[in-house]
Order: C-alpha cells, then sequence, then structure tokens
C-alpha cells in the first residue's frame, strides 16, 4: 500500500513546501473522515483515496488534483461538507471535489440512463476543468485494479463500461499506460475464458522471448553505437488485449502472431530529424517490410501521438515491429495530456494540449442536447472515436476508414481492381461524387466499369494510405510508360542531329557511360528521366560528343581531392552526431560557405552535397539531413575552376601569380588554346567560399581575362 511517504517524496522535486503541507494535511482530513471505512477487500477505504492521489503523482499533476484525489469521495461517502472542504483547502479544490462528486451522485433506475446522466454530468464538469476527468481515471483505474472484490456481475458491468468509455478516454487523453492497463483488466473480467488462456500461453513462451528480446535489443544497441546513434532500445510484450485483437482482427492463431514484442527506440533528442536517421539505420540493418512504415511524426494521430513505425525481417527471418522516437515523443506518447499539462492561474493551457482538450470537449458537448440515454451512450462512443467513420458494405458488413474517407477509400479497400476502375458509387441507394464523404451508417456501393482507370485528381479525394498508393503506383506506371516513348523519341532526334545513333551505342554498351554519368540504374531510367523533362537530351548526348574534355575535368578535381582527403579532416558536423563517415559529392564538389546537405547512404556513412545539386533534390527525402560546416583554419577543399582569356604570352603564369600571391595552393594547371581564345583550367585549394570569390575578384581585375567560372560537374558552367 503506497503511504503519504511515498507522494510527498515523489511530489517535493516539483511542488512547493506549502503545496506539500497542503497535502499532508489533505491525508489528514482524508483519514480521518473516512475513519472506521473499509473497502470491500477489507482493507480501511483510506487505501483507496491514497491509491487514487498516487496514480495523479505519476502523471505529475499539480498539487490541488492531488489534494483532490485524496478527498474524491469524502462529501459523496462521509459527513465532510464542500463548505469545510472550501474553507480548509481553497476554492480550487473545492470546485474539482464538487465536479466529482456530481459525477457520481445521481442514480437512476436503469443503468443505461445512469451511465448517460454521468457521462452528462461528467461532461458538464469536464467544460469547467480537465482536472476532474483525471482524477475520475486514477479513480476507476484503482478500482479495475481491485475489482476482484465485487459481485460477478458488477465486475463485468464496470468492467464493460470501462472498456467502453474510460479506456477509449484515456487514449484520447494520449495516457497509453492507462488505455493499455485498463484494457487488459477489463478484458479480464469480460472474456475470462480468452484471456486466461491467453496469458497461459503468453506465459509459457516467457523465457524463450525474454531471451529473444534482449538478442535483438543489443543488436540495435551495437549498430547505434557504430553510429553514434544516441538513445535507449526496450523491448516489451505487447498488451494482451493488444495481442487479442490482433488474433480476432486478423482471424489468426496465437501461434501466428509472430510480433507479440514491440521494441523501441527512444533517442536522446529532441530533434525529428534522427529519428528518420535511426530509421534508416535500422533499414540498413534488416529488410523493411512493405507498406508497414508509419510515419506519425510527419502525421500526428489524433490524440498528437508522434513516432516512426516499422517492420523489419529480423535476425531469424521473422518479423519485428519498431518504433522510433524522441525523448519528448516518447514522455507524450507515455503521460498524454499529463507529460506537458501544467495548470496555470486563470486556468489556462498551453498550445497542442489546449487545442486537445477544446476538441474533445466540443465533440462531447454537442452531444448534451440529446435526451434518449440510448442514443446518447452511441453518440458519445462516436465522440471519443472522432477520426473514425462506420459504414456498411452491401452485405451488412461494417467497415471503419478515417474521417474525410470518399467513396474511393472504400473501393481501394476492397480490392486495387475495383478501385482503379471506379466510376461512381451510390450511398444509400443515391448516386454520389467520387468525392463524397462517407458519413457514419451510410450503405456504400461502388459502381466500375472496365477499362476505366485512375487519374490524378483522385489524390485529392482519399484519404487512407492503401488508395494513396495504390492510385500513385498506377499512376507513375502510366508515367513510366508514356515517359518511355516520349524519352525514347526525344533522344533519337538530339543523337541524329549529332549524326550519332543511339541503337548503336545501346548495342555495342556504350551508353553504360551515360548511366553512370548521371546516375541512373538502367538504360529505361535514363529514357524515362529525359522524358520526364529531368534529364534534357543534349545532357546525354553531351556525353558522347565530348568525351576527352569531361575525363580530363572529372580526374583532375578527383585526383586533387584524393590528396586532402588522406591528410586533413573532413570539417563536415553533423547535428547531434559525431564521427560519422562523411565523403564529399562528385557531382557537385561543395566548399565551405556553399550551402549543403547530407544524405545518408546505406552503411555507409553520410555523403554532403551542395543544396542546389539535381542529384540531391531527387534523392530520397528522408534520407536528407541537415550538415553544418565546421571548418578548421588548416583544412583546405580543391576548387575547379575554369578563366578564359586573350591568347597572349604569359597568361598561365599571370594568372596564378594572382592566385599564388594570396597564398592558395594550385594542385593542377593546364591551358588549352584555339582561335586566339585560351581556356585555363586550375585546381586551386581554397579554406572557403570567401576565399574563392576573393581570388576570382582578382583574377578578374586582369585585363586579359574574358570570363571566371567555377566548375562542377553536374554544372558544367556555373556563373560565379
Ligand atoms: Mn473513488
Amino acid at each position: 500500500m503506497i503511504r503519504i511517504t511515498d507522494i510527498l517524496d515523489n511530489t517535493q522535486s516539483y511542488l512547493s513546501a506549502d503545496e506539500l503541507e497542503m497535502i499532508q494535511k489533505a491525508y489528514i482530513y482524508s483519514a480521518t473522515v473516512h475513519q472506521g471505512q473499509v473497502r470491500l477487500s477489507g482493507e480501511p477505504y483510506l487505501t483507496h483515496p491514497m491509491e487514487v492521489a498516487g496514480i495523479l503523482v505519476d502523471l505529475k499533476l499539480d498539487a490541488a488534483t492531488i489534494i483532490s484525489g485524496l478527498l474524491h469521495d469524502t462529501v459523496e461517502d462521509t459527513l465532510a461538507t464542500l463548505e469545510q472542504i472550501e474553507k480548509e483547502f481553497g476554492k480550487d479544490v473545492a470546485f474539482l471535489v464538487d465536479g466529482l462528486t456530481k459525477i457520481s451522485k445521481i442514480s437512476f433506475a436503469s443503468q443505461e440512463e445512469r451511465q448517460a446522466e454521468n457521462f452528462r454530468k461528467m461532461i458538464l464538469a469536464m467544460s469547467a476543468d480537465i482536472r476532474i476527468l483525471l482524477v475520475r481515471l486514477a479513480d476507476r483505474m484503482h478500482n479495475m485494479r481491485t475489482l476482484r472484490f465485487q459481485t460477478p456481475e458488477k465486475s463485468v458491468y464496470i468492467a464493460k463500461e470501462t472498456m467502453d468509455i474510460y479506456a477509449p478516454l484515456a487514449n484520447r487523453l494520449g495516457i497509453n499506460w492507462m488505455k493499455m492497463e485498463l484494457e487488459d483488466l477489463s478484458f479480464q473480467y469480460i472474456a475470462p475464458d480468452d484471456y486466461n488462456e491467453l496469458s497461459k500461453r503468453v506465459a509459457k513462451t516467457n523465457e524463450s522471448r525474454h531471451r529473444y528480446t534482449e538478442e535483438v535489443k543489443s543488436i540495435i544497441r551495437a549498430e547505434m553505437n557504430k553510429f553514434a546513434i544516441k538513445g535507449e532500445v526496450e523491448g516489451r510484450a505487447k498488451h494482451l488485449y493488444g495481442i487479442y485483437n490482433k488474433m480476432r482482427e486478423q482471424k489468426i492463431d496465437f501461434d501466428e502472431v509472430y510480433d507479440l514484442i514491440a521494441f523501441r527506440i527512444i533517442l536522446d533528442t529532441d530533434k525529428d530529424k534522427s529519428c528518420y536517421e535511426a530509421l534508416s539505420m535500422v533499414h540498413a540493418l534488416w529488410k523493411p517490410v512493405p507498406g508497414r512504415f508509419k510515419d506519425y511524426i510527419a502525421m500526428p494521430k489524433a490524440n498528437n501521438y508522434q513516432s516512426l513505425h516499422t517492420a523489419v525481417i529480423g535476425p531469424y527471418g521473422e518479423r519485428v515491429e519498431i518504433q522510433i522516437r524522441t525523448k519528448p515523443m516518447h514522455e507524450w506518447a507515455e503521460k498524454g495530456i499529463a507529460a506537458h499539462w501544467r495548470y496555470k492561474e486563470g486556468r489556462a493551457y498551453k498550445g497542442t494540449e489546449e487545442n486537445q482538450i477544446k476538441k474533445l470537449r466540443e465533440a462531447l458537448e454537442t452531444q448534451y442536447e440529446i435526451k434518449d440515454p440510448k442514443e446518447f451512450m452511441s453518440n458519445l462512443k462516436l465522440a471519443l472515436f472522432p477520426e473514425d467513420v462506420y459504414v456498411f458494405t452491401p452485405n451488412g458488413d461494417v467497415k471503419s476508414f478515417p474521417k474525410g474517407a470518399t467513396p474511393l477509400d472504400f473501393a481501394y479497400s476492397i480490392h486495387t481492381d475495383v478501385g482503379n476502375k471506379c466510376i461512381g458509387a451510390k450511398v444509400n441507394r443515391n448516386i454520389v461524387p467520387l468525392k463524397y464523404e462517407l458519413k457514419n451508417g451510410d450503405r456504400v456501393e461502388i459502381i466500375t466499369q472496365a477499362g476505366h482507370h485512375p487519374s490524378k485528381d483522385w489524390l485529392k479525394y482519399v484519404v487512407t494510405t492503401r488508395a494513396i498508393s495504390k492510385i500513385r503506383n498506377w499512376i507513375n506506371v502510366e508515367e513510366k510508360k508514356s515517359s518511355l516513348a516520349l524519352g525514347r523519341e526525344l533522344l533519337d532526334k538530339e543523337f541524329k542531329r549529332n549524326n550519332l545513333k543511339l541503337g548503336n551505342l545501346i548495342k555495342s554498351g556504350e551508353i553504360k557511360k551515360a548511366l553512370d554519368d548521371l546516375k541512373q540504374a538502367s538504360l529505361d531510367d535514363l529514357i524515362s528521366q529525359v522524358g520526364f523533362g529531368r534529364l534534357s537530351p543534349r545532357q546525354v548526348v553531351n556525353l558522347f560528343l565530348a568525351v576527352d574534355e569531361e575525363k580530363k575535368e572529372e580526374t583532375i578535381t578527383e585526383k586533387a581531392k584524393k590528396k586532402t582527403d588522406q591528410t586533413s579532416p573532413m570539417g563536415i558536423s553533423l547535428t547531434g552526431i559525431d564521427d560519422v563517415m562523411v565523403k564529399f559529392a562528385k557531382c557537385c564538389n561543395p566548399i565551405p560557405g556553399d550551402q549543403i546537405a547530407g544524405y545518408i547512404s546505406r552503411g555507409r556513412g553520410i555523403t554532403v552535397h551542395d543544396i542546389h545539386c539535381p542529384h540531391i533534390k531527387k534523392m530520397d527525402g528522408e534520407r536528407v539531413v541537415d550538415v553544418q560546416w565546421s571548418v578548421q583554419e588548416k583544412n583546405t577543399y580543391p576548387v575547379h575552376i575554369k578563366v578564359i582569356c586573350d591568347d597572349r604570352k604569359g597568361v598561365l603564369t599571370e594568372v596564378s601569380s594572382v592566385i599564388s600571391s594570396v597564398d592558395i595552393n594550385i594542385s593542377h594547371a593546364q591551358v588549352d588554346t584555339k582561335d586566339m581564345i585560351a581556356t585555363c583550367h586550375f585546381v586551386i585549394e581554397v579554406r572557403d567560399i570567401k576565399q574563392l570569390n576573393k581570388i576570382i575578384s582578382s583574377i578578374k581585375q586582369l585585363k586579359f581575362v574574358k570570363s571566371i567560372e567555377r566548375v562542377s560537374k553536374y554544372q558544367a558552367s556555373q556563373e560565379i
């Protein structure tokens, strides 16, 4: 049993001495008025308010809430009065206790009526103060923990009510542990046989599960160390009701539920990006199961829950579920509204929490006018799951969709083909447009037509991930088909204009060079990129016209770069991560001062690109990370510049001496002359963009210089 010293010990870190004294006073008051009362368990009644207060302390709630927990049954069950409580503990506490008393005071003939009225009261009380609901939840939590002392009929009734109303409420407020514990406790009473069998089966596999959990955890930890990702790894068995639901929903046996354990990486940071970095680490380690990745960071759940969820093929070929989140996200996932919830004077809530409470309150308040208790209860349930819409198939089966779903979502939930060929729908026997928003209770019938196909517009109407991915997939395949045809046509023309034959280059295998240079995986990719307009036909043809010059530019920059690679550290820092493997992208060759971004390559560290580099723009955005230059004075970076000037004696020497005069090394110099024009190539070692710009403007001062450019491979002539 929890003691008052425990409560005081656990609150002294965040409450004032005056508040602690008030809590102690409430304890003595509660002990005095409940004196002589016993619970069905035979324990003194005081244990109940104490345990309730203990739960509120775990949620780190304020003093008034904890005091209300200690006093929540005093006005209803003892001789204590509200006036006394106000006198002893102040208006705030009296207000909360009053709300709690009202919730449970009125009793009605039928259970349904009683329940409905209770919740009506609860809503009224809640509109005034969310803390009343939190005390009520804690109250129910302890009653559920001690439910075995009730009569069987009563315990089933209370368990059902808990499953119907309180567990969803805890979920709605984002207090995950409370939701799970309430569900497991209710499950035990509502379906005792199923509960017992399942818990026996889970217990039987305890030992091997423990061994397996430790193994997976240590593999993940080792990988995190390797990439210097800081954080904790947890592996916990799912709660029984969760497993039970899964078995029922997917119609599978216990032995077929592979993912009994949910693994969790809690990163030691508050940066969202780190989660994506950890995700790419996990996906590099184990193959992801397609379609199982969920990004609740970009798209938080209705209760503000944030995390990345993925499933991978684990060390034994089994399916492993992994959640990745930052510490603040974890706090929210576990404690929900209570996590960041700080009660301010004048009853003000903060930011998202305020919004969250407001939304819930509004949803519940609109139900207040409904007089019929049955209707009220079913409406209340809908209010607790506002994100779901329940509709019927023509056979009378129920399907649930997120709010905002349309007949297209419905069609894709039946079959991809039904979705792709959908031309319309009947809702309750009336034809509706495809963008019609499904409403609760709608009976939906899909109309299809052979040969019909999706259009891009459809993406505006669907909300389910399944429909979105199926439509995208169709569009991608179609676009690729047509872009292949177009790309081929454009390339053929451009090659012909330059007296080359694309067909021959393909046959001889020479085309492979273009694939490497333009970073395309296959010929089809290359052609469709041209068709999409992402590559110009000119770019491809150029590779076969200016073979020599291209080769030269590549080698001189790279040769120079190899030198620096060996001698100096990279001068790149990645926010929150040290010691990552870093290399510079060959395509854009950035130097300090350039805006840069990193790309996480699987198992090969981070490649740093210029932010404007067309390659990084095309890459998987999830794996792009922020990187910063952390330049040390001694680091230099090779840059290729091209100076075009009048062809006269000694140009190379003059330009070289300008460069050398500011103490910059030239690692390569070369001059080509043609038609009275000299083209000089230099690879110089600069510290940063400032130094580069300085040297460029000095060279520009030379009278014979016509133009000067910084050369990067992706853009043959970039103006500076
Ligand atoms: Mn109570």
